[in-house]
């Protein structure tokens, strides 16, 4: 009998965790951070308790067979063990909602995640952006290839994302299949890869898709059509280039690091506009392990001890201040201060889906505030990683699942196709028999 368990993120934008098991194996995905009313980043985590007080603050779920002996000992959890039923996790993409808890396993449980996210995560590991500790056990996949485990058999089948390495999977049990979407999108550079999935992925038996799209307004998905306009990556492209040829000085950029083909198109980009793109040191190291032949530039401000791609040059403030029109600089969040030295070589200020991302974040206002009092123009210039509703629809009518599960929004009933027998929308918990 195989068994799908929905734990977490059913009608929240974060945290999805599912299991299906069967006689032989348990398979687990995502692993992210839930999002809690009552954790609190400023109430600091326990020395020798992290993953233990991550569960009790309600960020990770408490189940049995996936944790270290300490910590599920203390939560009263069985611990992960060699042996018996075969405990594994599958991984959509570096998304902080589906791998951010992946520090806190048990180091010997077995995960699983396309190649180039296995790639990101050890660069995310180098550059100390993981939470807690680096997972050893984790297997990459290329796109399009399948593993077994137990009497599951897996295909990790490519899917376009706002994040490197993003990738669903098709999961094959001796009752029937499962397609698990991740995050995807039909607007990015590679709207084809997102086609080709649903194709692959038709006729599964069950469908667990994300509905990000059609969590705020109201949405009537039968009844919507195929937009004639949609705004694209090669849109957000020439909005770009655009400020940067009309802009005399310096512009300044904050995309999400994790989106590193953007950040490659960028490059190319401020190339044909006469400028060079400087990046702080984590990104040009993304940049350069998946872009192997780009010419990346990383400016020494923001080194902090960083350890740097081979071939990377060198370019500092004085730089900037000399000659801001033949720049453009791409600058995290976290360095924001920097704008005090540059202030009057600054031009534009493109915030383009980095840190703080929003109004439920309390430092959106503070950078706007910030920039404001700096007399620095902003630009919000974002592009979201998710499907327009039209979109959703069609990934399920392409599909055409037995039963559709949509989860990853606040409103998931609103998630619906004509091309389905059934539509769950389980509960915290819930098991469902396939
Ligand atoms: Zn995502
Ligand atoms: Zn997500």
């Amino acid at each position: 009998m195989t068994k799908v368990t929905f734990y977490r993120g059913l009608r929240e934008i974060g945290g999805t965790v599912v299991a299906v098991e069967t006689e032989k194996a348990v398979c687990l995905f995502d692993f992210g951070f839930s999002v809690t009313e009552r954790a609190d980043s400023k109430v600091s985590l326990r020395e020798g308790h992290i993953p233990q007080d991550y569960v009790r603050a309600g960020m990770l779920p408490p189940l049995d067979g996936i944790y270290d002996e300490s910590c599920a000992s203390e939560l009263g959890l069985r611990p992960y063990r060699r042996g018996g039923k075969e405990y594994f996790f599958i991984i959509s993409h570096m998304h902080i909602d589906h791998m951010g808890g992946l520090d806190m396993l048990s180091p010997h449980i077995p995960v699983y995640m396309s190649s180039d996210s296995l790639r990101l995560y050890r660069r995310l590991a180098s550059q100390g952006e993981l939470t807690y500790r680096e997972h050893r056990n984790c297997i990459g996949v290329g796109y399009g290839q399948c593993f077994s485990v137990g009497d599951i058999s897996i295909k990790a089948v490519q899917i376009d994302h706002d994040c490197i390495g993003a990738c669903g999977y098709l999961i094959d049990t001796p009752e029937g299949s499962i397609c698990y979407t991740g995050d995807y999108r039909f607007h990015g550079y590679h709207p084809e890869i997102t086609e080709a999935f649903a194709e692959t992925c038709r006729g599964a038996d069950m469908l667990i898709t994300e509905g990000v799209t059609v969590s705020s307004a109201d949405v009537d998905m039968l009844a919507c059509e195929r937009p004639e306009v949609m705004r694209t990556e090669r849109d957000l492209l020439s909005e770009t280039e655009a400020i940067m040829r009309s802009s005399r000085g310096l512009v300044v950029i904050n995309p999400y690091n994790r989106n590193v083909e953007r950040v490659h198109e960028l490059i190319d980009k401020a190339a044909s506009c006469g400028r060079r793109l400087v990046l702080d040191a984590a990104q040009a190291d993304y940049v350069k392990s998946f872009y192997p032949d780009d010419t990346v530039y990383v400016y020494a401000e923001t080194i902090h001890g960083r350890s740097l791609p081979g071939g990377a040059g060198i370019v500092d403030r004085s730089m900037l201040l000399e000659s801001p029109e033949s720049y453009v600089l791409q600058l995290d969040y976290g360095d924001q201060y920097e704008l005090f030295d540059l202030q009057g070589a600054v031009s534009a200020y493109i915030h383009m889906d980095g840190a703080p991302l929003g109004d439920y974040d309390p430092s959106f206002a503070k950078m706007k505030l910030q920039l404001a009092e700096l007399d620095i123009p902003y630009h919000y210039l974002s592009l979201g990683g998710h499907a327009y509703p039209y979109f959703l629809r069609h990934m399920i009518d392409v599909i055409s699942p037995r039963i559709l599960v949509p989860l990853h929004s606040k409103r998931p009933e609103q998630v619906n196709s004509e091309h389905i027998a059934e539509r769950i929308l389980p509960y915290e918990g819930q098991t469902i028999e396939l």
